[in-house]
C-alpha cells in the first residue's frame, strides 16, 4: 500500500490525541514521536483530522502530476464531487476551465464511476444469488474488513471503488489517457470570530491536550458541541479551577454518556444558544419567530472573559 500520510517529526508534541482517535490503535511511539504503522493502518485520516500541531501530512503528489502533464498524453481528470465544499458556487465546467488552463486535456466527476459501481451491485443482488454482500465505497472500510475481520471477507463484494471505475472507464475510452484523481477534502474547523487568529498560541488553542496544563487554576472556556468539545471539557475540569463550556444549538451532539459525566462536574457550566462573536465577547441566539429557517437573531448576552479559549469544533 502506498504511504499516504507522513509524520512532520519536528512538529510532533507527542500528545498522543492521535492514538487516542486511531479506530485500530495503528500509531506507536518511538524517540517520542508517534509513527504510523503502514501494515495496520486503515487510511481514515483521523489523525491528520485531530492533530493538533499539523504533525501529520498527506503525501504531496503534485509533481507526479507535472510530470504527466509535460509527457505529451492526454491528462483526465476524475473529480470528486467533495470540491463543492471548498469552492463555494463554482460547479464542474468552471473547475473543467480552470484546470484546462493548467494542461488538462478534460475534466470529468467521479460520480460516473459511482453509476458504474452501483450498476455491478445490482448485477451481483440478481445474478449471484448472495444472502449478504457487504459494499462500501469507502477505502477504509474495505481495509478495515480486510486487515481486522478477514472471517467476514467472503461477503465483500468484489468491486472497485468509484474512483478506480472512473479511471478505468477513462482510460477505455481515451486508450493514451493518463488519469488523476482529485479530492478536495475538507479544512479544520474554526471560527471567524474578531481576534482569533492575533490570538492562536497565546490564548487560542485546537488541543486541550497539549495545552491544558498551562491554565492549571484558571477559568478556561471550550467551543463545541460534539464528542472533542465534551471529552477537552472533562479533561479541563481536573485541570482548570472553572470550564465554560459553549456550544451554539441547545444540546449536545456528543455521545449521551460523555455528556451526563460533564453534568456531573461541578466546576463546569454548560452555556447553550451562545457564540463567542470576538475574543472576550460571548452572544445568545435566539431564532427570529415566523422568520425563515437560518435567519437568526443574535442580541449580545454578556461579556465573559474567553481567554484561554479551546476551539474543539
Ligand atoms: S496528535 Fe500530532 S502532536 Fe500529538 S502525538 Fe499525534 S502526531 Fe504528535
Ligand atoms: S489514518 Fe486512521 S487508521 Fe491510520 S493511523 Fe491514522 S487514525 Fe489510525
Amino acid at each position: 500500500m502506498p504511504n499516504c500520510l507522513t509524520l512532520k517529526k519536528s512538529n510532533c508534541k507527542n500528545c498522543y490525541k492521535c492514538n487516542r482517535h486511531c479506530p485500530v490503535k495503528a500509531i506507536r511511539f518511538s524517540g517520542n514521536q508517534a509513527h504510523i504503522i503502514g501494515n495496520e493502518c486503515i487510511l481514515c485520516g483521523q489523525c491528520f483530522v485531530v492533530c493538533p500541531q499539523n504533525a501529520k501530512q498527506i503525501v504531496d503528489e503534485t509533481e507526479k502530476v507535472r510530470v504527466l502533464l509535460q509527457s505529451g498524453d492526454p491528462v483526465v481528470v476524475s473529480l470528486a464531487p467533495s470540491f463543492v465544499a471548498n469552492y463555494d458556487g463554482v460547479g464542474i465546467n468552471a473547475m473543467r476551465d480552470a484546470l484546462q488552463k493548467l494542461g488538462f486535456y478534460d475534466v470529468e466527476e467521479t460520480a460516473i464511476g459511482a453509476t458504474i459501481v452501483k450498476n455491478e451491485y445490482e448485477r451481483m443482488l440478481k445474478e449471484d444469488g448472495r444472502d449478504v454482500i457487504i459494499t462500501s465505497c469507502c477505502h477504509s472500510v474495505n481495509l478495515l474488513i480486510q486487515k481486522y475481520f478477514p472471517a467476514e471477507l467472503e461477503y465483500l463484494a468484489d468491486v472497485m471503488s468509484p474512483m478506480q471505475a472512473h479511471c478505468q472507464d477513462i482510460k477505455k475510452r481515451f486508450p493514451n489517457a493518463k488519469t488523476v484523481f482529485i479530492a478536495t477534502g475538507m479544512k479544520r474547523s474554526s471560527l471567524n470570530i474578531k481576534g482569533l487568529k492575533e490570538l492562536e498560541g497565546s490564548g487560542v488553542s485546537y488541543c486541550a491536550v497539549c495545552d491544558g496544563a498551562f491554565y492549571k487554576d484558571k477559568t478556561v472556556a471550550v467551543i463545541g458541541g460534539g464528542n472533542t468539545a465534551v471529552d477537552d471539557a472533562l479533561l479541563l475540569s481536573d485541570i482548570a479551577q472553572k470550564v465554560y463550556l459553549i456550544h451554539r444549538r441547545d444540546v449536545f451532539r456528543g455521545e449521551e454518556s460523555l455528556v451526563n459525566r460533564i453534568r456531573t462536574k461541578e466546576n463546569v457550566d454548560l452555556l447553550l444558544n451562545r457564540i463567542p462573536t470576538a475574543a472576550g465577547m460571548l452572544t445568545k441566539i435566539g431564532l427570529l419567530k415566523q422568520a425563515p429557517i437560518n435567519t437568526l437573531k443574535i442580541s449580545i448576552f454578556s461579556t465573559l472573559a474567553l481567554r484561554p479559549m479551546f476551539l474543539s469544533i
